[in-house]
């Protein structure tokens, strides 16, 4: 898994856009990214409480942060998280 390095079942999987479709992303593998399901929440997520309540209850750390907010730039969402 691209961010936090975690084992994943099924279950806990969600798969990403890079670049959204709105944005021209396709569907194509290459612009796909298996996301622990809240990571990807995080990601999409643009309530500042909701946003600090995953980062703590996932134990982000810094660098994860960073990638994350490369994520939401990408999705055209605020960066900084
Ligand atoms: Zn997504």
């Amino acid at each position: 898994m691209r961010i936090t390095g975690m084992f994943l079942s099924a279950s806990e999987v969600h798969c990403h856009h890079y670049i959204p479709s709105h944005l021209g992303g396709s569907d194509k593998f290459n612009n796909l990214r298996i996301l622990h399901k809240e990571i990807h929440k995080l990601i999409h997520q643009t309530d500042t409480t909701t946003i600090y309540t995953l980062i703590n209850n996932l134990g982000i750390t810094e660098p994860m942060v960073q990638k994350i907010n490369q994520y939401r730039k990408q999705c055209g969402l605020e960066p900084s998280i």
